[in-house]
């Protein structure tokens, strides 16, 4: 078989090391004679899975103390609706940049629960940059500001997190969570659906500072108070148990095989570099973000002549060399390349030769 390597935005590829150790620990974990998925999620041997998947964490991003760290299940989708009904309780005010879909999609969805403001966007360019916040801008009555430091479909990203003085910063960081360092007390809440650097779909990291837990009205329903999440330690009920403990084998690799955060940022930024470089000097296509706002995750690309068959024949031929997954979302069209923390250097490499071999063969 060739090697794939999947440039899918998510679900995405999984460090292959992890995988084979899940494979290895699949039937019989530990001696127990059973799987992760058949332990009760109170017993010992699971109970120890959570308290080192939260060490990790903690020791991976440099957490400090006075934040919580949840393990909870719906996706980044549900926190679009949590986060507001859990912090909207003092102005019943927040500010949103809208930098893409996703942050399109929790501006929509807040709406539902208070006064919700936008402050700039990236609009009028495609979305292919992004606004340049400050702290003026910031309503200092807000409960929050929220942006989303990754966009995903569009390849932009946050390289600065910008200043809102004291108001609380709410951030999905789902598609570069863990890409690189950063200073975790910037933010007042992060949130991270699991299945783009962190692990397997069905597991959301959150991790809140204490003293935004606890204000919720009563009508938030129990599964979507913090406050519960945080006291029960993510077993109010029954967390998705394998997913949380594949996180914590890509929370081991990260650490053990990778050398922590800033390793993977040099990593990260190297494979960046080569594929935008590639792209840059392809007559054939180009990149659709501007320069000083790509994203280092997700890089979309396209025809020059806005060529649909070209765009076509690139994704089926690269398919045939192992490259899958390279369509890019609806919404730009095109290609784009995912290049998560799993994906290694080789896996961009080769699309680098693959984007000159094809130009090579196809300019006419
Ligand atoms: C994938 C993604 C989402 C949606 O995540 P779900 O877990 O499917 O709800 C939201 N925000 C960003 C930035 C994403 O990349």
């Amino acid at each position: 078989m060739t090697t794939v390597y999947n440039f899918s935005a998510g679900p995405s590829a999984l460090p292959k090391d992890v995988l084979k150790k899940a494979q290895e620990e699949l039937v019989n974990y530990k001696n127990s004679g059973m799987s992760v998925m058949e332990l009760s999620h109170r017993s010992g041997l699971f109970s120890e899975i959570m308290d080192d998947a939260e060490a990790l964490i903690r020791e991976l991003m440099e957490i400090p103390d006075n934040y919580k760290v949840l393990f909870l299940q719906g996706g980044a989708s549900t926190q679009f609706a949590m986060a507001p009904m859990n912090l909207l309780t003092g102005s019943k005010k927040a500010d949103y940049v809208i930098t893409g879909s996703w942050s399109q999609k929790a501006y929509q969805e807040a709406q539902k629960y208070g006064d919700i403001r936008l402050i700039g966007d990236s609009e009028g360019e495609v979305l292919s940059h992004i606004p340049k916040i400050t702290k003026d801008q910031v309503d200092p009555e807000a409960d929050y500001v929220h942006i989303t430091t990754n966009n995903t479909i569009e390849g932009t990203t946050f390289h600065d997190i910008p200043d809102t003085g004291d108001v609380p910063i709410v951030a999905d960081m789902s598609s570069n969570i863990l890409s690189r360092p950063m200073d975790v007390s910037q933010f007042g809440l992060i949130y991270a659906g699991a299945q783009k650097n962190i692990g397997p779909a069905g597991l959301t990291l959150v991790i809140v500072r204490d003293d935004l837990i606890g204000h919720a009205p009563d009508w938030v329903p129990t599964m979507l108070d913090y406050k519960i999440h945080a006291e029960k330690k993510s077993v109010y009920n029954t967390p998705p148990a394998f997913s949380i403990y594949m996180a914590k084998l890509v929370f081991e690799w990260l650490r053990d095989e990778v050398g922590g955060l800033y390793e993977m940022e040099k990593r990260n930024q190297q494979k960046a570099e080569l594929l935008y470089q590639t792209i840059e000097q392809s007559a054939l296509f180009k990149t659709t973000v501007e320069k000083e706002d790509r994203s280092w995750m997700n890089v979309p690309f396209v025809s020059v002549d806005d060529d649909k068959e070209l765009e076509a024949t690139f994704i089926k031929e690269a398919k045939e060399e192992g490259l899958e997954t390279l369509k890019g979302h609806r919404s730009v069209g095109g290609m784009r390349a995912s290049i998560y923390n799993a994906m290694p250097y080789e896996g961009v490499k080769k699309l680098a030769e693959f984007i000159e071999a094809f130009e090579k063969k196809h300019r006419g």
